[in-house]
């Protein structure tokens, strides 16, 4: 008799064991995770941010999102990738679009480990305040243009904006609203553009503007510095020690659960013809999780050509790189 009640109380014991903690994410119990995802419709939420807007998204009590702008660039949004990865976190992007036509592997990594991707303009113009309207036109369109030509897939890139140095303006606004696109401020920054600031400074200022208002927000960042991906593994812990949870901001409809890589790729990576097919599989729209938990299947069939040797391909192409002392001028005006 003793022992069944031994058995039984183990029995209960390993079924109270903290498994959901290790599921959550994987190889690292301490990580953060994401708690939730918030269903973002730019017809009932066109505006978010409170630093500029009325409105932002729906957080509760100590819930953060967290935005990544004018990416993608190697190796620190490499860097930031793998920061998130190792903390299960899902962010979102603001890509710019002459960088997305520099380095799409990069685009197509960030989509395909679950991030949602959106748009920050073709050429990162610091004059959205002033631009007349075919320009501001053009700047939106090409940029989600280029994003959409390095995911392979329209529906792969979110309705989101976020205007560079959120030189907000009614013309802007207007044109995006027209668009039935979401026009993307932010709750709260961390200066992480500023020259000279450090991976301390950012997490301090991150946490306690966040702390500030309100316990919650939107905080935008930009994985493009090495600063900001020093910090990121400092705020997640911080973030998770204070009792935060991530929140992820999703587009409604319908979005591909992941992007191929296109067959010349494959081909190089593979040094042999593939046959690997370059078409998501067409039932496949709900998005949630990478390809390789849910679709073995495909999966196998997929594999994604080494970014660094993508990289060091395109590398060649040279964009201009993308210069934070121009943003940092302008960001003194709405700071
Ligand atoms: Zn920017």
């Amino acid at each position: 008799m003793r022992l069944v009640v031994a058995i039984a109380a183990l029995c209960l014991l390993v079924g109270s064991l903290p498994a959901a903690a290790e599921e959550a994410c994987p190889g690292h119990p301490d990580a953060i995770g994401t708690s939730r995802t918030i269903t973002v419709d730019p017809a009932t939420l066109p505006q978010i941010g409170t630093m500029q807007y009325k409105t932002s998204l729906p957080l509760e009590d100590h819930e953060v999102v967290l935005s990544f702008d004018d990416g993608p660039l190697p190796p620190n949004t490499s860097r930031i990738l793998d920061t998130l990865a190792e903390n299960c976190v899902k962010a979102n992007y603001f890509l710019i679009g002459e960088m997305a036509n520099a380095y799409p592997a990069l685009v197509r990594r960030i989509y395909n480990a679950g991030h949602v991707v959106g748009t920050h303009s073709q050429h990162h113009p610091l004059t959205f305040r002033t631009m007349a309207e075919p320009r501001i036109e053009s700047e939106v369109n090409d940029g989600i243009a280029s994003v959409k030509a390095a995911l392979g897939d329209p529906n792969a890139v979110a309705p989101f904006f976020r205007i560079p140095g959120l030189l907000r303006a009614s013309r802007v606004e207007n044109y995006l609203a027209s668009q039935s696109i979401a026009v993307w401020s932010a709750d709260e920054v961390a200066d992480d553009w500023r020259h000279g600031v450090t991976a301390k400074e950012i997490v301090r200022l991150a946490i306690d503007r966040i702390d500030a208002k309100n316990h919650r927000g939107v905080l935008l960042l930009h994985d493009i510095h090495p600063n900001t991906a020093a910090a990121l593994p400092i705020l997640l812990k911080e973030l998770k020690a204070r009792g935060y949870r991530i929140v992820q901001a999703v587009p409604a409809g319908n979005r591909p659960l992941w992007v191929p890589e296109p067959l010349h790729l494959l081909v190089a990576a593979n040094g042999i013809p593939s046959h690997a097919s370059e078409t998501a599989p067409q039932d496949e729209h709900t998005r949630g999780t990478r390809p390789s938990e849910h679709h073995p299947r495909h999966h196998k069939h997929i594999v994604r050509a080494d970014d660094d040797a993508v990289d060091r391909a395109v590398a060649k192409k040279r964009v201009k790189p993308h210069t934070a002392s121009a943003g940092e001028s302008t960001f003194q005006l709405w700071r």
